[in-house]
């Protein structure tokens, strides 16, 4: 499994709307598998296509219990408001805060085509939000308070990269079929 190359800001992919999945296939599941690999060797919590310049509606996500993959997500529901720190594997190092909703509820489809819903609250919430918005062309720093941007360190990327590397060993103690594919890399 590759790791794919991820688009950068400017690049004009990461500004399009991207198209529905029409039907998940083993074409599907290959780049979820590689998007894994790519979100995992950057230390990402998560990464939606258009990230890798496939304009499709899809994004993977782990924070820390197992790589996971939704397809085509839509918003439930929307509840709640909070900000935070995000910051994203296509613009490196910048930070900034972001308004978003506490709780969601979100409906799509899984790796293998099949219907789910699933509730997130607080960071699975943001992490929904933020890579949902990928698919619509919007990045965090169109809503980000632009008073909060600023650019990480040296040591505090660092530090984002090792805390990112602990939470990919807890994930691959909770899914063994990660773990394989995280070490057949290191
Ligand atoms: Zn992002």
């Amino acid at each position: 499994m590759p790791v794919l190359e991820i688009a950068k800001y400017g690049e004009p992919v990461l500004r399009v709307r991207c198209k529905a999945v029409e039907r998940v296939t083993d074409e599907t599941r290959r780049l979820i598998a590689d998007m894994f690999e790519t979100m995992s060797a950057a230390a990402g919590v998560g990464l939606a296509a258009p990230q890798v310049r496939v304009p499709q509606r899809l994004f993977v996500y782990d924070v820390g219990e197992g790589p996971d993959a939704i397809i085509n997500p839509e918003f439930v529901r929307r509840e709640g408001h909070v900000v935070a720190t995000e910051g994203c594997l296509s613009i490196p190092r910048l930070q900034g805060d972001v308004a978003r909703s506490q709780k969601v509820l979100v409906r799509g489809l899984d790796r293998h085509g099949k219907k789910i819903r699933i509730e997130a609250e607080e960071w699975l919430a943001r992490v929904f939000q933020h890579e949902m918005d990928h698919l619509d062309g919007v990045l965090f720093i169109d809503r980000a308070d632009p008073a909060t941007l600023h650019w990480l360190t040296d040591e505090e990327e660092e530090e984002r990269v090792k805390v990112g590397r602990e939470r990919r060993r807890r994930s691959a103690a909770a899914v063994p079929e990660a773990a394989a594919a995280g070490e057949s890399r290191d």
